[in-house]
């Protein structure tokens, strides 16, 4: 176990060394991650507002992602083999995303909620697919001020990663679905995490958040979370990257169970 000891002191070392929590080594040949975080934020923006085409986007994405692999990798802590990479999963990698709550407020009975099929990330027309987890927040009068507690309901990473992008100028009226999100790239799992509806962010592109790690507030920005028929709830997303650089998504829900809930 003494491995997960020095990642975990790693990673704080990493969230520690910078002043601004902005990860800035720069490896030789590869783009800055602030760079990269740039790309995806534009190339997000692009897919949303469709002045993209989704066969161009898939290939930037693609390249944006083997970027941020080739900049972790060159980092010892992220160079696992799988063996280290599945005991690392089994010992509280993951925090349950809302403070004070536990898997009870994820919707549905058995996370049935999650429908993949027919997702297409870089085509923004399609519909239909939610391929995520919705966890609900006691909020009756839908001020976004958890009824049990009198405050806004903590978001908390799921695992440690560092933020891509982050959206916090949505509006009522605007037809955007995730309202205000971030986006958070995991380089032990090489995936991307998406948490939606967000009104307070509390993190900026470049941050290295750590598991656990308050990141927003849950709020019901976005186009279908704003009426008064959806209860406030967090979306959050899991997209497992594949060979190719492409995403492809996976139901978090079994991680949700197992994840450790943070009071
Ligand atoms: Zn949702």
């Amino acid at each position: 176990m003494r491995w997960v000891g020095i990642l975990s002191a790693l990673w704080i070392g990493l969230s520690n060394s910078a002043s601004s929590q902005t990860v800035t080594w720069t490896g030789t040949g590869i783009p800055r991650i602030d760079s990269m975080c740039q790309q995806f934020q534009q190339l997000y923006t692009r897919i949303r507002e469709e002045s993209v085409l989704p066969d161009s986007a898939r290939k930037q994405f693609s390249d944006i992602m083997f970027g941020l692999r080739g900049k972790f990798q060159t980092a010892e802590p992220f160079r696992l083999d799988s063996a280290r990479r599945d005991s690392l999963l089994r010992s509280a990698y993951f925090s349950f995303p809302l403070r004070n709550y536990t898997p009870d407020a994820i919707g549905g009975t058995h996370g049935e909620g999650y429908r993949a099929k027919g997702f297409d990330l870089f085509d923004y027309n399609v519909r239909g697919s939610h391929p995520a987890q919705d966890i609900f927040i006691t909020d009756r009068n839908q001020d976004c001020i958890d009824d049990h507690t009198d405050r806004p309901a903590d978001v908390l990473a799921m695992t440690s990663g560092i933020v891509l992008a982050i959206e916090t100028a949505w509006t009522p009226g605007q037809e955007y679905r995730g309202g205000n999100w971030i986006w958070v790239y995991d380089p032990i799992l090489d995936g991307l995490w998406y948490y939606a509806h967000n009104n307070a962010i509390l993190v900026r592109p470049g941050d290295w958040v750590q598991s656990g790690q308050k990141i927003s507030e849950v709020g019901r920005t976005g186009y279908n979370a704003y009426p008064a028929r959806s209860p406030t709830h967090l979306h959050l997303m899991y997209l497992q990257l594949q060979p190719d650089g492409l995403p492809l998504p996976q139901n978090p829900y079994e991680w949700l169970l197992t994840a450790r809930n943070l009071n």
